[in-house]
Formats: structure tokens, C-alpha cells, sequence
């Protein structure tokens, strides 16, 4: 049987890979399967933080890594839990709680999976890290990779916002728009990270994404006095932030610290919601409900999500459920952070808070209980969608202008 020209058919579950399959090696690092890694959990891994380093290395007890010094250059992690009193009054919610991952290096929760992916590749000689992303990936790779000293190779789909665009090239990462999209982008980033041997970073088969996204869960629990939160609610994209978080509570339960899981909240985009539509219908995946997505909030316009299995059946675990919201209700809720919390939130972030509303209609949250909203991602990136909510006066330097214009 001949080959196609060009063209080397592996034995494996990615098929048909490139030509240059025979010059490069897949790096070791690079994995086929979904990993989920376990620890010898007790007490004492909470309760004495590493001191390897600071944030969320000093959970490093927990997470998979040699008992070496941290190399990776940034600070992650100790993100502010916030409690808003203007923002509980607003919402009725007494007891309500931002868990700000906006306060990171890039302005997202990716950097701290991207911490671990570098560290590791500082600890493993590796050059180039690639990942696809529909953005906050992508930027936080980018900056981190710099940092590191290491070659970053990124793929986006073509609509990608301006603004992360210029931010990865500033870093001086490759970038690759693709036309297709992020679905499409996705499998060429496997492909090529495979075929040209370089580290793979994706969400969902990089296991150690999920390792260190869910350090946001000890977090919490810290923050909390040590107690669980009733209900976390977590916007929702290929699904990996919310398990991770899921996984983060499960370890502390199994380290013997805390009794009870919280319920979590996905929340979707009305124009992007397979996992909300698959949830409703009790299917195990989401690929039924693929279609094109429909939304400003491009952190979580995923149609074929990752972690599709996963998260339904974490969801279905804890309890809880999906919501969907607008664009509108997103753009609204962007100006409510802003302007009670102080915390300035990308659309796709905002849209936790504007999940609240239907959550609490649909009897999946009571407004007596703790509940958590994270708050994923900066808004500085996405400039074009903080809304004005009145103009500015252009005047001369005059103070009756002033004075006219406020009617004082
Ligand atoms: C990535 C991202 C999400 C969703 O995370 P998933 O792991 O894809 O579900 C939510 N908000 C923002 C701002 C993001 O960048």
C-alpha cells in the first residue's frame, strides 16, 4: 500500500500528520491522553503551604512538581476575594463574593495554567510552547513565554480581538490567525505541536492546565476562614476553569479539611450555549448543540468545548446547573463591577454576575447563601466594549463653563 505523497499516516489518534513528522520528534512532554493526576492527600498539605514560592506555588504540595526551587519568572496567584457591599446591595446577595482573577500578570485566570506549563517546561529544556486560544490563552502564553526566555507559536481564529492581538505581538510570539476559527485552530495546534515537536499547552490535554487552574479552589477556602462557599458560579468556555475548580474542592475534601462539595453555576452566552442545551437534555456530551457562536464574549464563544464531558458530569455531581446570557446583560453587568466593585471585567467574565439573575429565578441559587462569581478576565483588553454611560463636556478653561454646565 503506498503513502500519499507528502504526507506520513501515523499509527496513532491524531492520523494523518506532515511530511516533516520525520525530522522532529514529538517533545516527551507532549501528551495522547488526558491525565488526571492524585496525591497522598492529608491536612498538613493545606495547612503548611510549600515555601518553593509565593501564590499559588505555595500549594505546590498538591500540584505535580519536584521539590525544586520555582524558575517561572511572574507572580500568579493570592488573587483578591472580594466582598462589595455595594455590589450585595445591588443584587440582593448578602453573602455574595467576587474571586478577582482579573489581578494576574496578563489579566486573566490562564496565567496561572500557564505558570505551571512553563515551569515545567523551564525544568525540561523546553524551547517552544504552542497553544490555540480564542485570546486570554494566547496573551498570557505570549507574555509568560517572554518572561521564561522561550519561544511561544499561537493560534487564534482571524476574529480575534484587537487588542490580545497587539498584546501577543508585542510579547513577540508567532501568530497564526486562522480563518476557520478557534475549533479549526485547535486541531491544527495539535498537529503541528505534535509534528514540529514542540509543547503542547492546549486546554483540556495539557493535564497540567487543570492542575493549576484549580489552585483558585484553596484559595477560596482560604479566604473563607476555611469554609466552603454554597455556590460557585464560573462562566463557562471549553468547561476546564469550572472542573478545575471542581477538582480544587474535591482535593479538599479529600484532604480531610472540609466536608461538603459547593454547587456550581456554569454560565454561557445565549448565542454560544451547547453545554447549556446539552445540560437541559441530559445528554453526556455537548457535540449535538454545535453551531456557530454568536457573541461579543470571545473568552467563552467555544461551540465544541474540551472539557464537554467532563464539566457535565462535574456539574451533574455537585449540583447546580447552566445559565445563558446576553450580550446585553453582559454589557450591563461589565458597568455594575466597574461601578460597585471597582473591578473592571472583559464580557465574558461579566457574564458570572449577569448568570446571577437567572440562576436565582430558576431556584438554583437562594439569596441567603454564599456564593462565589469569578471574575476570569480584565476588560482593559477588550476596550471597545466598556459602554459609556454619559459624554464628556468639552469646554474652555473656564469655570462658568463649569459652572453652566453642571448648573451649580
Ligand atoms: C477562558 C475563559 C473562560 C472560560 O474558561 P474555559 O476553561 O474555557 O471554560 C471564561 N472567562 C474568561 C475571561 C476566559 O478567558
Amino acid at each position: 500500500m503506498g503513502k500519499p505523497t507528502g504526507v506520513t499516516v501515523v499509527q496513532n489518534k491524531d492520523t494523518t500528520v506532515w511530511p516533516h513528522e520525520q525530522q522532529h520528534k514529538p517533545h516527551p512532554l507532549y501528551q495522547e491522553e488526558i491525565v488526571s493526576y492524585h496525591y497522598a492527600y492529608s491536612p498538613a498539605l493545606l495547612t503548611s503551604p510549600s515555601t518553593l514560592g509565593q501564590g499559588m506555588w505555595r500549594y505546590s504540595a498538591l500540584l505535580p512538581l519536584e521539590e525544586t526551587a520555582i524558575r517561572y519568572p511572574l507572580p500568579v496567584g493570592n488573587t483578591p476575594l472580594i466582598a462589595s457591599a455595594a455590589l450585595r446591595k445591588t443584587t440582593q446577595l448578602p453573602h455574595l463574593w467576587l474571586k478577582d482573577e482579573t489581578k494576574t500578570p496578563t489579566g486573566s485566570n490562564k496565567d496561572r495554567a500557564t505558570a505551571l506549563v512553563l515551569e515545567h517546561a523551564l525544568r525540561n529544556g523546553v524551547t517552544t510552547v504552542s497553544c490555540a486560544s480564542t485570546g486570554n490563552v494566547a496573551v498570557s502564553l505570549a507574555i509568560g513565554a517572554a518572561a521564561a526566555g522561550i519561544n511561544a507559536v499561537i493560534f487564534v481564529p482571524a476574529g480575534v480581538s484587537h487588542t490580545k492581538l497587539r498584546l501577543m505581538l508585542l510579547a513577540g510570539a508567532t501568530v497564526f490567525q486562522v480563518t476557520e476559527g478557534y475549533e479549526a485552530a485547535f486541531v491544527l495546534s495539535r498537529q503541528a505541536a505534535k509534528a514540529f515537536g514542540w509543547y503542547d499547552r492546549n486546554t483540556g490535554v495539557n493535564p497540567l492546565t487543570l492542575e493549576a487552574k484549580k489552585t483558585v479552589a484553596f484559595e477560596i477556602w482560604e479566604q473563607l476562614g476555611g469554609h466552603m462557599p454554597d455556590v460557585v458560579v464560573v462562566p463557562v468556555g471549553d468547561g476546564l476553569t469550572l472542573s478545575a475548580l471542581v477538582k480544587g474542592f474535591r482535593e479538599l475534601i479529600a484532604c480531610g479539611v472540609a466536608q461538603r462539595l459547593p454547587r456550581f453555576i456554569g454560565v454561557q452566552a445565549e448565542g454560544c450555549q451547547p453545554l447549556k442545551r446539552a445540560w437541559e437534555n441530559n445528554e453526556p456530551t455537548a457535540v449535538k448543540y454545535r453551531e456557530p457562536a454568536r457573541t461579543i464574549a470571545d473568552g467563552i464563544a467555544v461551540n465544541t468545548p474540551v472539557g464537554g464531558v467532563l464539566v457535565l458530569k462535574d456539574i451533574r455531581e455537585c449540583g447546580g446547573g447552566f445559565v445563558a446570557v446576553s450580550d446585553q446583560a453582559m454589557l450591563q453587568s461589565i458597568q455594575v463591577l466597574a461601578s460597585t466593585a471597582g473591578v473592571l471585567a472583559e464580557p465574558a467574565a461579566a457574564s458570572a454576575l449577569a448568570g446571577l439573575a437567572p440562576a436565582i429565578a430558576t431556584g438554583l441559587i437562594e439569596p441567603h447563601e454564599v456564593v462565589i462569581i469569578c471574575v476570569t478576565g480584565n476588560g482593559l483588553k477588550q476596550p471597545e466594549h466598556l459602554v459609556a454611560q454619559n459624554t464628556p463636556f468639552t469646554i474652555r478653561a473656564d469655570i462658568e463653563e463649569v459652572a453652566n454646565a453642571m448648573q451649580l
